[in-house]
């Protein structure tokens, strides 16, 4: 079943920006905001804090298939960075 998807090892400006509005929306824990780069052939996400993800090609349960990619925490960061951007 061929379907049109990205893929965490191509670089081009459009995937980062997917996967940038992607990580807005589904890494949890008050991260943000993200950058995204390209590196040893393949995205990541960053977070100001330290944390920082990496972009893997997913599918099944819980994947958007329109999307097909999603994230393997690799750094925890700074947990007290973003307690004094809140409240
Ligand atoms: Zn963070």
């Amino acid at each position: 079943m061929p379907r049109l998807r990205l893929k965490s090892t191509q670089n081009f400006p459009h995937i980062g920006a997917e996967i940038l509005a992607k990580a807005k929306g589904s890494i949890e824990g008050g991260h943000g905001p993200f950058d995204t780069a390209f590196e040893h052939g393949q995205w990541f996400v960053l977070c100001q804090c330290g944390a920082s993800w990496s972009v893997v090609d997913a599918e099944g349960p819980g994947i958007d298939p329109d999307f097909g990619l999603d994230f393997e925490q690799l750094e925890d960061g700074d947990e007290d960075y973003h307690d004094e951007e809140e409240n």
